[in-house]
């Protein structure tokens, strides 16, 4: 589904983010990303969406080049990419269900289709009964299930979640957790940058851990650190 030939990414100031990355992910897998702050997770995860572009090499998601795709492809790219966040990003003056939607009106998809698939993607995330809510009256982990349905409302292919549960407490983060892995297990794809160690030694899932923009490890059933 995504593969890195030879990716590095050096940003303007001369900050080499990420030095000749080979990985392969494969359709429905779950893939932890760890590693010190710096080591270049999130610019990572920035190249699958084409939120940057590589400095070398090449991102091919479902067989084509990103960085090569014209305009109008990039839109459709990121319809097949849900993101979720470490700080959510909501918009705070919309109701839950606005800020669903919102990800849905962008794409030119009917007010009937809205109304059918933004409490669908609500009931998912267990939060059908807050939809007339405001962020703000939303605990974070509320507020990043309405995250996780907005990033779900077009049925992509591949969840990339940058730190989800950075800013929630254990037991919080675990139920979030049991979301991500029941979506996994419907066949969404799941990159995850995480410091949560608990969490990765518990799932022993795939881990790929980042140093200084290098894969120093790529383990399938791996813990946060390396076993040797
Ligand atoms: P991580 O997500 O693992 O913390 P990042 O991908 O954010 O790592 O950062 C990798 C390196 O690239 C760091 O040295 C960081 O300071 C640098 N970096 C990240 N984004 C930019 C940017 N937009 N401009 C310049 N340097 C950046
Ligand atoms: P109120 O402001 O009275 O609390 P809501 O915010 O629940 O009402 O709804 C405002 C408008 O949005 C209404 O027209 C309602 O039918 C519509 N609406 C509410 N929930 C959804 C949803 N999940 N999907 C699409 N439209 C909705």
């Amino acid at each position: 589904m995504i593969r890195f030939y030879g990716v590095s990414k050096v940003y303007q100031n001369g900050v080499t983010a990420l030095n000749n990355i080979n990985l392969h992910i494969r359709k429905g897998e779950f893939l932890f990303l760890v590693g010190p702050s710096g080591a270049g997770k999130s610019t990572l995860t920035k190249l699958i969406f084409r939120e940057e572009l590589p400095t070398r090499g090449q991102v091919i998601f479902s067989g084509k080049n990103v960085a090569r795709m014209r305009h109008g492809e990039i839109p459709y790219l990121r319809r097949k990419i849900g993101m979720v966040f470490q700080d959510f990003r909501l918009l705070p003056q919309k109701k839950v269900w606005e800020n669903v939607a919102f990800a849905l009106e962008v794409t030119g998809v009917s007010r009937r289709e809205i109304k059918r698939r933004v409490p669908e993607a609500l009931k998912m995330v267990g939060l059908e009964d807050k939809a007339g809510m405001l962020p703000t009256q939303l605990s974070g982990g509320e507020q990043q299930r309405v995250g996780i349905a907005r990033a779900m409302i077009n049925n992509p292919s591949l969840l990339v979640a940058d730190e989800p549960t950075g800013n929630l407490d254990p037991e919080t983060s675990w139920e979030l957790m049991n979301l991500f892995q029941e979506i996994n297990q419907r066949g969404t794809t799941i990159i995850m940058a995480t410091h949560a160690w608990d969490i990765v030694d518990k799932l022993k899932k795939r881990v790929v851990a980042l140093n200084c923009g290098q894969i120093v490890r790529d383990e399938e059933g791996g813990g946060y650190r390396d076993e040797a």
